[in-house]
């Protein structure tokens, strides 16, 4: 959880600037602040089980971030916690993965293809749930990233770009995909 804090909050400007290009330049100062407080809750949040550390994790992040993002993080990380078990198999924490991508889908009335932070997620849970290594989900979330330069936007606030979205990579996309990539980096230095 440090890690992926650390790797948002490092990237802050990065964020804002890509929501400057398509939104309203946001997105670096909301992660920020809501991993801010992550960071600030961490000795609380490390004495939890995985399952109950993640859902305060979410409850954090839907309390500090502003704008349309921390409802959907929120929404991300609590529903992840909701019912894995405290020692998940690679099988469990990957359905989880889908419950949780799921209930963001719901939450944000959005699918794949709509320029978001599903466009990252979807391709990394169907890499996990293909058996993939965490090598091929660092790829698959970097280039699901990029792959979001040419889409249009239909949710959210860039959808009011309309085709002037399209050239821009979706601020919430290099958001998971920095989120994905802290996990994954985590888990191998953990292996
Ligand atoms: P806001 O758009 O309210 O300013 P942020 O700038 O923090 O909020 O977050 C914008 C990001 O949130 C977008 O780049 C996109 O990835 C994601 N997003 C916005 N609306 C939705 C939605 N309905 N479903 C999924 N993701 C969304
Ligand atoms: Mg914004």
């Amino acid at each position: 959880m440090r890690a992926v804090a650390e790797a948002v909050i490092a990237s802050t400007d990065e964020l804002t600037a890509l929501d400057q290009a398509i939104g309203d330049g946001d997105h670096g100062l909301n992660m920020k602040r809501g991993f801010d407080a992550v960071l600030a809750e961490l000795s609380n949040i490390c004495e939890l089980p995985l399952p109950d550390a993640l859902q305060k994790t979410g409850m954090e992040l839907v309390m500090k971030v502003g704008g349309a993002s921390g409802p959907l993080y929120g929404t991300l990380f609590m529903a992840f916690g909701k019912a894995l078990p405290e020692n998940p198999s690679r099988d469990e924490f990957v359905s989880q993965f889908a419950a949780a991508i799921d209930a963001v889908k719901a939450r944000g009335k959005s699918e794949q293809g709509q320029k978001t932070m599903l466009d990252v997620l979807i391709p990394v849970y169907e890499t996990l749930a293909a058996g993939g290594d965490l090598i091929a989900v660092r790829e698959t979330a970097t280039q699901a990233a990029l792959a979001t330069v040419p889409m249009l936007a239909m949710r959210g606030r860039a959808s009011f770009l309309g085709e002037r979205s399209v050239g821009h990579m979706d601020p919430g996309a290099r958001s998971s995909e920095i989120i994905i990539i802290a996990v994954a980096d985590q888990m191998e230095s953990l292996a």
